[in-house]
């Protein structure tokens, strides 16, 4: 099997919330949504059991699904990506509103976001899958939604040219150029992330051109949230 044929299925990205039945919410990025009838407008989702917003659908049948803008920025991401809702409360540091169904709706970066109301769940191993019906849906915003593969260019650091931190580095002036070349790139060992000098982390005000070891110390992972210390040299 050659597994570089999965990453050629492409898929969006999106914030799956959810509430349990003592109504606390949480929720997480889930690539996995898709249409499955038009009438009635229907739609699933599969979650890994692992995830506490697995457990919060099953308990409530409910949750709503967050179409994510693709000028996102990769904290946004690490905070349902890769932090779990046993941790912390998510919905703390987020703008959201609750539905019609009684589940949390992401309001930051999201351009369109369904209610939906479990009609069949299926047992898929690792993961469940929830059919669900449509009970509402609304356009929040202008914007273009996030792809999967879009998501894995922001991952490297390579963010997408429509993206805000968005460096052209062909523009980078030459001195500068060598003195990349003499700068490690650092990965995060919790999430992966990669620290590139020559990007450096300009929503965290570390700008191109800082070398890793001269980042401040209270500087965190942009994605996963850990310090300097959980990075090693690539
Ligand atoms: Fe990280």
């Amino acid at each position: 099997m050659n597994f570089d044929a999965f990453f050629k299925i492409s898929y969006g990205l999106y914030i799956v919330s959810s509430k349990n039945n003592d109504n606390k919410f949480t929720g997480h990025i889930s690539n996995t949504v898709f249409q499955t009838t038009a009438e009635p407008p229907t739609l699933a989702i599969c979650t890994n059991k692992q995830n506490l917003t697995c457990d919060y659908i099953a308990q409530s049948k409910v949750f709503t699904i967050a179409i994510l803008n693709q000028d996102v920025d990769m904290k946004f991401i690490g905070l349902f990506g890769f932090k779990s809702g046993k941790d912390i409360d998510k919905f703390s540091q987020v703008k959201y509103k609750v539905g019609k169904t009684g589940a949390p709706v992401v309001i930051d970066n999201t351009i369109a976001y369904f209610e939906c109301e479990v009609i069949n769940t299926v047992d898929v191993g690792t993961h469940m899958m929830f059919v669900a019906k449509i009970v509402e849906s609304e356009m929040l915003q202008d914007g273009e939604p996030l792809t999967y593969a879009n998501y894995r260019m922001i991952k490297k650091g390579l963010s997408p040219k429509t993206a805000p931190t968005y460096i052209d580095k062909s523009k980078l002036k030459s001195k500068e150029q060598n003195e990349e070349k003499k700068m490690a790139k650092y990965v995060c060992t919790v999430c992966g992330y990669v620290y590139d000098p020559a990007i450096g982390d300009p929503d965290s005000g570390i700008k191109a051109g800082t070398a890793f070891e001269d980042i401040p110390d209270d500087w965190v992972c942009p994605t996963c949230g850990v310090g300097k210390d959980s990075f090693e040299k690539q």
